[in-house]
């Protein structure tokens, strides 16, 4: 390249980061609403914040008049590596502010301990998400970004907050900033949050722009601009923002299609955030991929999912038959990285739907339990034609079972005992916080035999210290007598225990508002009522 060039690139470099600078100084001047930048250690969010301390720099310190909050979000589940140099940068623009006397803050946002990953999963048995079911992005991201605002709003009254979204991102994302802005205007109308705005300055940044800017102007925090840049070269990923905003979370895709997603995203086929990792030299990584790789490749398994939703609402799919050189099979379609596979319809019992009840009680059948009863329900419908078609349907799947949940524990604790962080001897998949959750929530939904411990002490090989003691409703012995008898009176034990978990959780409140609410939910459930 010609030194001409170069020079010619660099003026051009030169008036777009001015340009960017200016336009914030003039947005920051503008009012004093304070701003929160949403920083998640990528390219695009790492440009924000640089070009806003060097803005805030440049001013006279009279004129810092407001907080500039930058916040990170930390899923519990992030990327080891990753999470690191996030927590060292956050530390490091926290340091140099200081140092400068900016008024910049840092902070970290999490999840709710209750609404944490594996809280879900093993707790209440969400089946890991996918893109059909992308129940995480809301619950680790959005959620606590969002509670950090709404607490900033109540009190500064508004907030900006600035976001390192680019309009030549994609054709969807340019459509939606241009679609919120207000002709004219610096700040966009936030598309779920009252009282919150946003602000894109590197809005009309392309991609080159982007690198330009990093790899010409070092890190007034003193990070390396070049790791990241070798980051994404070796990683061909995209960016994992920090989602602030539920508009632009649709058109984000999978956040895990990156080296700054999620360690365990099953949203996407293949891991790219620990895959680059390991293939370059990081190999007490592998555990942690294997894990995951097993994680997805168990979730569309009958065996391991209930055959009715949480709340017990029961649900049928249409499944196709196929008439192969004379034989009837049941197609099981595509879906992600499974193949489409063909099962004899032989294999199946197949009864009518007005008599699934019966047959389920016949059978001794439980929902809940693991297993698959290879179940065709059938009934009529009419063709186009006014003909009468016979069609077939599986019960839908809902949660993981309550022993998948346990599967899924104790291989999570086996990973987490045999990995060896070699900068963190502390390092843990899990947190014990969530534990303490998990626990109550299976203690709650009839786990008397309270297994979590258990299976802890078994795994790790030694007790934990758990705070939370929950005397068990019942001994052993009279847990299998209450089986016994749900037998003998053919009642649903599950039922049962939800009953009496409902009557403890009330027991000893002057006001029991809200008992016989519960009580008949439990009772209608639909699964009990085919
Ligand atoms: S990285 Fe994957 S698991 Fe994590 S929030 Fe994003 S989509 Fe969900």
């Amino acid at each position: 390249m010609s030194k001409g060039i170069i020079s010619n690139m660099l003026t051009k470099q030169n008036e777009l980061a001015r340009n960017a600078i200016e336009e914030i100084q003039k947005a920051y001047k503008e009012d004093s609403r304070p701003w929160i930048v949403g920083y998640s250690g990528g390219k695009d969010s790492t440009v924000v914040v640089q070009l806003i301390f060097d803005a805030l720099c440049d001013l006279p310190k009279n004129e810092l008049h407001k907080k500039v909050y930058v916040i990170s979000s930390d899923t519990l589940v992030e990327t080891p590596l990753i999470i690191n140099s996030i927590n060292q940068t956050l530390r490091r623009i926290q340091d140099e502010a200081l140092k400068r006397g900016l008024p910049l803050e840092t902070h970290k946002v999490k999840p709710k301990i209750d609404q944490s990953f594996w809280v879900n999963i093993i707790g209440r048995g969400y089946p890991s998400p996918n893109q059909q079911f992308r129940w995480c992005t809301d619950r680790l991201k959005i959620d606590p970004a969002n509670q950090f605002v709404l607490d900033k709003v109540s009190d500064f009254g508004e907030v900006i907050m600035i976001l390192g979204v680019r309009e030549d991102e994609s054709v969807s994302r340019g459509n939606t900033i241009r679609s919120h802005t207000i002709s004219g205007k610096l700040f966009m109308k936030h598309t779920t949050l009252a009282n919150a705005y946003v602000y894109a300055p590197i809005r009309y940044f392309s991609v080159d722009d982007v690198w330009d800017y990093l790899l010409n102007y070092p890190s007034p925090w003193g990070d390396d601009n070049y790791e990241l840049y070798s980051l994404y070269q070796d990683s061909n990923s995209g960016e994992c923002p920090l989602v602030i905003d539920k508009a632009t979370k649709d058109q984000a895709g999978s956040c895990g299609n990156s080296r700054f997603g999620c360690w365990v995203c099953t949203v996407v086929n293949e891991d790219k955030a620990l895959n680059g990792f390991i293939q370059n030299g990081h190999d007490w990584l592998k555990p942690l991929l294997d894990f995951r790789n097993w994680l997805t490749g168990i979730r569309d398994d009958r065996t391991r999912r209930m055959k009715y939703r949480m709340h017990g609402q029961v649900y049928f799919n249409e499944v196709k038959v196929e008439e192969i050189d004379g034989t009837d099979y049941v197609v099981v379609p595509k879906k992600g990285s499974r193949r489409k596979d063909l099962i004899k319809l032989e294999e199946y019992s197949i009864i009518k739907r007005t008599e699934l009840n019966s047959y389920l009680n016949a059978n001794n059948i439980d929902l809940s339990a693991a297993g698959d009863h290879k179940l065709l329900v059938t009934y009529k419908e009419e063709g186009l034609d006014g003909e009468e078609l016979t069609k077939y349907a599986q019960l839908g799947l809902g949660p993981y079972t309550f022993e998948a949940r346990k599967e899924i524990l104790n291989n999570l604790l086996k990973v987490q005992k045999e990995v060896q962080h070699p900068d963190d001897p502390h390092f843990e998949l899990i947190k014990k916080e969530e534990l303490i959750e998990i626990r109550k929530i299976w203690l709650k939904n009839g786990d008397w035999e309270d297994s979590l411990p258990s299976i802890y002490s078994e795994v790790m090989g030694y007790e934990e210290d758990w705070d939370v003691v929950e005397k068990p409703i019942f001994e052993k012995d009279q847990i299998s007598d209450l089986e016994l008898l749900c037998d003998e009176y053919n009642l649903d034990i599950n039922v049962i225990k939800q009953l009496v978990s409902i009557e403890k959780a009330y027991s000893g409140l002057k006001v029991r508002r809200g008992l016989m609410d519960e009580i008949r939910k439990t009772l209608t459930q639909d699964y009990l009522h085919l």
